[in-house]
């Protein structure tokens, strides 16, 4: 039975794939300090280890895979305090890279970002190709941990991947950080309360459902290819249509209210869906994240 460490995988995303892990056979050990993640997330058939990453020792497990989703992943926070960002992101990955060489890992797999390494986009959609210019100290850290990557393949023959999610969502997100508008809207127009667009709402951003962002890591464990791959949809959506849309989901849901721009805040932002197309469009997703959110 192969064996993959999944980090993060008490969190959003990394709980979606440490279940589609286990669906497919593999023997699944989570990795997780509980810091943003939740206990309830974990599949009762994975192994549990509540450890900072900064400690863990994978060494001793000796995995078949790493998928490493476990990050400091708020962007405000980073910008407020970007050591701890830098120390979590970067030295935790870094760390946990020269184990997996010493370890034998055959596949590592990185949870990166399209939405914060290319900053403000030259041309739309966004590919691989695209300029990257993070515009905050996390998606410079998702860089500097995909130039490790780089290193870690070409001198020490580790197997990488990174695969570069744009926002993501579904059942499970938590209504912290940035990246959760439509946990965020979904708690709050579901209990009657308004929800607050940051300027005019023509600002884009590309929804994925976390399904698809689950498909893309399936489809790249067992396979040598290397990336950086988009995760995102090729849609641009406004946060105004976003909100549209999910009134629509949601009867009687109190109109939205507009504050002042965030300062610094990225106008527009769409991935090419390079990799694999997605199965699930955003009204479809929204659909299947709101109807969770009601029962839960
Ligand atoms: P999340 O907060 O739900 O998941 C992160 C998990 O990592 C949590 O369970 C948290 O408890 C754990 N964690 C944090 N710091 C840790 C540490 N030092 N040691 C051990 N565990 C730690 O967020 P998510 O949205 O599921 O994000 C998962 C990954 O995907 C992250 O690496 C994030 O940067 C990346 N990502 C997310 C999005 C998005 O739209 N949600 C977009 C791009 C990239």
């Amino acid at each position: 039975m192969k064996h993959v460490v999944v980090t993060g995988g008490a969190g959003f995303i990394g709980s979606h794939v440490a279940d589609a892990f286990i669906e497919r056979g593999y023997r699944v050990t989570v990795v997780d300090n509980l810091s943003s993640g939740d206990r309830r997330n974990l599949n009762p058939r994975a192994e549990f280890i509540e450890t900072d990453i900064r400690d863990f020792d994978i060494r001793p497990l000796r995995p078949d895979v790493v998928s490493h989703h476990a990050a400091q992943m708020d962007v405000r926070k980073s910008v407020a305090d970007p050591v701890f960002d830098t120390v979590v992101n970067v030295v935790g990955s870094v760390r946990l890279l020269q184990q997996c060489v010493e370890a034998g890992v055959k596949r590592f797999i990185f949870a990166s970002t399209g939405g914060a390494i290319y900053g403000e986009p030259v041309y739309v959609p966004q590919d691989e190709k695209h300029p990257v210019n993070p515009l905050s100290p996390y998606g410079c850290a998702k860089l500097a941990v995909e130039h490790y990557m780089h290193y870690f393949r070409e001198v020490h023959g580790l197997s990488t991947v990174a695969l570069r999610y744009a926002n993501v969502y579904g059942p499970r997100q938590s209504a912290h950080g940035e990246a959760g508008v439509v946990a965020i809207f979904a708690r709050r127009m579901l209990a009657g309360q308004p929800v607050t667009i940051n300027g005019d709402g023509g600002q884009t951003r590309d929804f994925v459902f976390v399904r698809d962002v689950v498909a893309a890591n399936m489809a790249v464990a067992e396979s040598t290819v290397a990336g950086p791959f988009n995760v995102g949809t090729g849609v641009e959506t406004t946060i105004n249509s976003l909100y549209l849309m999910m009134a629509k989901l949601i009867p009687g849901a109190p109109q939205a209210t507009h504050a002042p721009a965030k300062v610094g805040e990225q106008m527009r932002s769409v991935l090419a869906a390079s990799l694999r197309k997605p199965d699930v469009n955003v009204a479809e997703g929204l659909a299947e994240t709101v109807d969770w959110f009601r029962s839960a």
